[in-house]
């Protein structure tokens, strides 16, 4: 496992890139909105990780009541597995609950799934298996 990228909500993410371009220094290596999470996405790679910027599309989203409710800052943290069924069971035998729906297809043909932050001492954690690590048909 390594952790693929740490998610942080933000209202902007043009506010938001001035800060991580400008005062820390990051690269945008991607940008696209994803309308399964209800938001605009900004990459910007941090040696093997990446920071993920989430900005709402509206304020009926996931994204849009998180900052409503706790303002903005880290959202999930994203870890990468090799075998997601092996990473889910695992989880679930320890208590953890896994969000309904997952694991789906999210973006670039990966799969993932979430697992709630009440299971999991505060903050919701993202599993990402990549396309091109995957064994079985989905
Ligand atoms: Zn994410």
């Amino acid at each position: 496992m390594k952790i693929d990228h740490l998610g942080i909500a933000v209202r902007s993410i043009g506010d938001a890139l001035s800060f991580y371009k400008d005062a820390l220094g990051l690269e945008l290596s991607s940008s696209e909105t994803v309308e399964d999470q209800g938001a605009h996405v900004a990459m910007l790679p941090v040696g093997e990780s990446r920071i993920e910027l989430l900005e709402p599309v509206s304020e009926e989203t996931v994204i849009a009541r998180f900052i409503a409710k706790r303002g903005e800052g880290l959202h999930h943290v994203c870890y990468e597995v090799d075998d997601m069924e092996a990473a889910l069971a695992r989880i679930a035998s320890r208590g953890g609950r896994v969000l309904e729906g997952y694991p789906r297809l999210g973006a670039e043909g990966n799969r993932v799934a979430f697992v709630h932050p009440s299971t999991a001492h505060g903050v919701l954690i993202e599993l990402v298996q990549k396309a091109g690590n995957r064994k079985e048909k989905i």
